[in-house]
């Protein structure tokens, strides 16, 4: 990817440092006192997204994953942790908020709940660059190249309500309008997840494009193994709030380390009916966030668990060049009998 204006570390550094993130929502007691606890929603999540990337998040509802895009995005306020963009602290005086907002920016699942149903497309495009200074004619034209960009013709389609559009052609709206800022990033946050498969394989060709031509870093989170796969440099696989493991897509997908990730992906639905699955990989729903099991978060469902994935919390593992897992197996030294040895 060539280095932009706004490029201060360099094609080597990270666009995205996240560190020790945590998000806890507090519950309310009712009115004899019972209750309360916290919803361990995000619970020490670490991750890099590099530069010109596609990191894909994958993870059952409930995992953490959609909390993490907002905490990214700083909608919501993180109970700990840091997160770093291009070497520059979020919020701090060498990256204040208003710029951050500018150059990383959000396509969410809900097409139509995203655009002001007031504003006709053209300008709720055009309403991101006036805010951040774009005079309104210079925005209009922005506005208009990125509907033709993202192949809505804007003499047909520029006075238009969202209401007079399709699912697919709002998103392709909600595409243009993340561009309209120039960002550097894009969370893209089960965008295509709403759409018809034919419709969904043409957006996702868009944002490839759209990726190379704007030379765009990517986080995509979506619960469809088969699109994270199509779309993803490196997968991110979540569970109850925390990493499970991260690794180059192909990697993730021919030798999952964690046995999480080998269950998600053997619940895959086959094309070939000779690989049909008849059991359920992974049975049952996800424990509580609440009161997440001790020790390994993933031992109540885990065919591989051992007496000591309930008492010890699994550090992040080495699983090979670029890969990493945490379980106890790759822990030499661990106690789980198919953990190497600890080195002598
Ligand atoms: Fe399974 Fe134990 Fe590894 Fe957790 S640490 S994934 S329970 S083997």
């Amino acid at each position: 990817m060539s280095a932009t204006a706004d490029d201060v570390g360099g094609p080597a550094k990270p666009l995205l440092t996240i560190k020790g993130l945590i998000k806890h929502f507090p519950l309310k007691k009712d009115p004899l006192g019972r209750g309360g606890g916290v919803v361990r929603a995000v619970d020490g999540v670490d991750f890099e997204v590099l530069k010109g990337e596609t990191l894909g998040v994958v993870g059952e509802s409930g995992c953490g994953k959609s909390t993490t895009a907002r905490l990214l995005m700083q909608l919501i306020e993180p109970t700990a942790g840091e997160v770093i963009f291009d070497g520059r602290a979020v919020g701090s005086r060498d990256l204040p908020l208003k710029e951050f907002r500018r150059q990383v920016q959000m396509v969410f699942q809900d097409s139509y709940a995203s655009l002001n149903p007031r504003l006709t497309i053209e300008h709720s495009i055009a309403f991101g660059p006036q805010v951040h200074g774009v005079p309104t004619r210079e925005a209009v034209q922005r506005a208009r190249d990125l509907l033709a960009r993202v192949g809505l013709e804007p003499r047909r389609f520029a006075e238009r309500y969202p209401h007079e559009l399709s699912g697919g052609q709002r998103q392709r709206v909600n595409i243009a309008r993340a561009l309209a800022l120039q960002p550097r990033m894009v969370i893209l946050d089960e965008a295509v997840s709403a759409l018809d498969k034919s419709v969904e394989a043409q957006v996702l060709n868009l944002l490839l494009d759209l990726k190379d031509e704007f030379g765009l870093t990517y986080v995509f989170i979506s619960h469809d193994l088969h699109v994270v796969r199509y779309v993803s440099d490196r997968v991110m696989v979540m569970y109850l709030g925390q990493v499970a493991e991260v690794g180059p897509s192909d990697v993730l997908f021919d030798t999952p380390a964690h046995p999480y990730t080998r269950a998600l992906l053997s619940s895959m639905p086959s094309m070939d009916p000779d690989h049909r699955t008849e059991v359920a990989p992974l049975a049952g729903d996800p424990p509580n966030p609440i009161n997440p099991p001790s020790g390994c978060r993933f031992h109540p469902r885990c065919a591989q668990a051992a007496p000591v994935c309930s008492q010890q919390l699994p550090v992040v593992a080495s699983a090979g060049t670029h890969h990493t897992v945490r379980c106890l197996m790759h822990v030499p030294g661990s106690g789980h009998p198919q953990a190497l040895a600890a080195a002598a």
